[in-house]
């Protein structure tokens, strides 16, 4: 299957690890050009060494003026075809004590800015007649996670502005989607299970266990394989999927 990936000019926010790496990686593999973006461009120059269609990027989503100076040069340049909206998550915790201060704050790294990075992106886009935006999400907006508040309720905004943008972009050429880890094993999920394992003072290795053992592949997902689906659907073999939400949680979520 080809691809068509060639020399496509793709922005991949939140790439210095984990799931967003991955995803730059793999779109730098089929040939795209990859402007990939996060707070500490040492990290991403770490893995792009010697990758000459790899262009580190240093941006902390949490900083408008930060975004708008990227997104203008991104513009002279003719901007890009493909948009991966990906970054960090929020902190743990339950509805009841999330403060209004947290949930202003994370709206606006993981939610208003991505939108407004997005928007600006747009034109160049429709005047190609061709666009891909695919924003990483969570498992959460299907099935919300106890104690992850800000995530299940920050990102369900995410899924109602991509369906939104997804209708109004069709006719252009521009897929828009979102995607939904279930536990894929970056950085952040061993965080993740360590954090468990000291508040429920249990071993990590167990709290691994059981988190896998809820999974119906009996696994935690590979980097890798979420972002070949990411590169599927940025791909010209894509063109008629979008306004969907796609989960890749080896069946984790237990609706239909
Ligand atoms: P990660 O923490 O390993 O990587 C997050 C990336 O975003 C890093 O490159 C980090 O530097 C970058 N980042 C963080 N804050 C940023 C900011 N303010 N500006 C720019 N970049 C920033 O996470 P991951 O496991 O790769 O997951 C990616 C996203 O998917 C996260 O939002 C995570 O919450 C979400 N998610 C992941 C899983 C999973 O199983 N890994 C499950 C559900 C949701």
């Amino acid at each position: 299957m080809d691809l068509e990936l060639g020399g496509k000019r793709a922005l991949v926010l939140g790439a210095s690890r984990g799931i967003g790496m991955a995803i730059a990686k793999s779109l730098a593999a089929e040939g795209a050009v990859v402007f990939a973006a996060a707070r500490s461009i040492d990290k991403i120059e770490g893995w792009a060494n010697g990758m000459g269609n790899v262009h580190p990027i240093e941006l902390d989503l949490s900083a408008i003026q930060a975004v708008d100076t990227v997104i203008d040069r991104l513009l002279t340049e003719g901007g890009v075809d493909i948009v991966v909206n990906n970054g960090g998550g929020p902190p743990p915790g339950t509805a009841e004590a999330t403060e209004r201060a947290a949930w202003i704050t994370n709206f606006e790294a993981m939610a208003a800015n991505l939108f407004h990075l997005t928007t600006r992106l747009l034109p160049p886009m429709k005047e190609r007649g061709w666009g891909r935006v695919i924003s990483v999400t969570s498992s959460g907006v299907e099935q919300p996670i106890p104690n992850l508040a800000l995530s299940n309720g920050i990102r369900a905004a995410l899924v109602g502005w991509s369906k939104t943008l997804a209708g109004e972009v069709a006719a252009d050429g521009i897929t828009v989607n979102v995607v939904m880890p279930g536990r894929i094993h970056t950085q952040r999920v061993d965080e993740l299970d360590a954090a468990a394992a000291k508040r429920t003072q249990k071993d990590v290795a167990e709290v691994a266990a059981n988190s896998r053992a809820a999974i119906p592949v009996g696994r935690y997902g590979k980097p890798e394989e979420f972002a070949d689906v990411v590169t599927f659907l940025a791909s010209a073999r894509a063109s008629y999927v979008t306004g969907s939400r796609i989960r890749i949680d080896g069946g984790a979520i237990k609706s239909i």
